[in-house]
């Protein structure tokens, strides 16, 4: 009787094993805005790993910029069978359309790391407040009066105006105070260096080089902003925020031309988009996602489910913290220095 039992529940295990195997053979499409920033490519090896893992099948489209290149994507996607969609926006509005029509169809949509506002898509990223205040915190630091600029992130991104908020929380006091000033503040359109370069030249013409503090949005728009000061003798006595850990900035971190790169750890975002994804498509609902929670602090306050990892500042004193997580070798980090 005994060894009955133990059959038959050796053969409901192999059943449910078949089954979930079975589940795993899932398409998910992963619509790219462009891979201009270095992270991008390392948020996609992580996404392609985590899903040849769990047995599932990546395929992807680049929108090298366009919108409109990114609303066919989607749809090309849908075409080739994807069950579940992961989006890089390049435009947040713009891409309004496409997800309306997949979460139509029934196909879940995670936004990826820039917010999509439809309360039927899901949305993974990193605390995009929390890596502004990490920047202005890091600058601040170092000059707490004076002439500050701005170099803010893409029109279209609403992680532009997310990271602006968090410089400004920590800033605001003061601005008040009339300790430090803003003058200069500019969009970067299309997250572009030779765009934050050229709004850099313009604001220390404009202040006759007097510039004590950068605010930059991300490393590519601080290595921009840090040509534009090195063309005046100013680089590396000008501080200057980052965000990505992008090799180059981590080493401008090193050479002190750069104070701070907030780190975000594009592994772990990769990895987790894909198992959420993957999670959607096999029929599990958006509140059973782990460690789910509820965002309402976009532009239209749209109430969404998400999940947000943490950033974390590095500076010159600690650099061994993206040493030690294998981010970058001791030798590209130190390069130089
Ligand atoms: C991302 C940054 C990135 C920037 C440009 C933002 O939405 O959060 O990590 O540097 O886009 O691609």
């Amino acid at each position: 009787m005994k060894s009955v039992l133990k059959l038959m529940a050796g053969a409901a295990i192999i059943a449910s094993m078949h089954s979930a195997a079975l589940a795993k053979d899932l398409v998910i499409g992963v619509s790219w805005s462009n891979f201009q920033e270095e992270r991008w490519k390392t948020d996609e090896a992580a996404i392609k790993a985590a899903l040849e893992a769990s047995g599932d099948k990546y395929i992807s489209a680049d929108a090298q910029s366009s919108a409109a290149k990114q609303l066919t994507d989607i749809e090309s996607l849908i075409a080739q069978g994807a069950n579940a969609l992961i989006v890089l926006a390049q435009d947040s509005d713009a891409i309004a359309p496409a997800i309306e029509k997949a979460t139509a169809e029934g196909i879940p949509v995670v936004g990826y790391d820039r917010l999509i506002e439809n309360p039927d898509a899901f949305y993974i990223t990193f605390d995009n407040k929390e890596v502004g205040r990490m920047q202005a915190r890091e600058v601040f630091k170092v000059k707490p009066e004076g002439n500050y600029v701005f170099i803010k992130g893409s029109s279209s991104d609403p992680n532009a105006d997310f990271l602006f908020a968090g410089q400004m929380e920590v800033l605001q006091e003061a601005v008040d105070a009339g300790k430090i000033k803003n003058v200069g503040e500019a969009y970067t359109d299309g997250w572009k260096p030779e765009n934050a370069q050229k709004n850099m030249e313009q604001f220390l013409t404009a202040n006759d080089n007097k510039v004590d503090a950068v605010v930059a949005s991300n490393d590519g728009t601080a290595g921009g902003a840090i040509a534009a000061l090195s063309a005046q003798g100013l680089a590396g006595s000008v501080p200057v925020s980052g965000q990505d850990g992008d090799h180059a900035a981590l080493n401008r971190v090193a050479l002190g031309t750069q104070t701070v790169s907030v780190w975000k750890d594009a592994r772990e975002l990769g990895k987790k988009a894909a198992e959420i994804a993957a999670t959607l498509a096999g029929g599990k609902t958006m509140d059973e996602i782990e460690g789910v929670q509820t965002f309402n602090g976009g532009p239209k306050g749209v109430e969404m489910k998400s999940v947000f990892l943490a950033p974390m500042p590095i500076t010159k004193d600690n650099l061994n913290v993206v040493i030690d997580a294998g981010w970058i070798s001791k030798d590209a980090a130190c390069q130089g220095v």
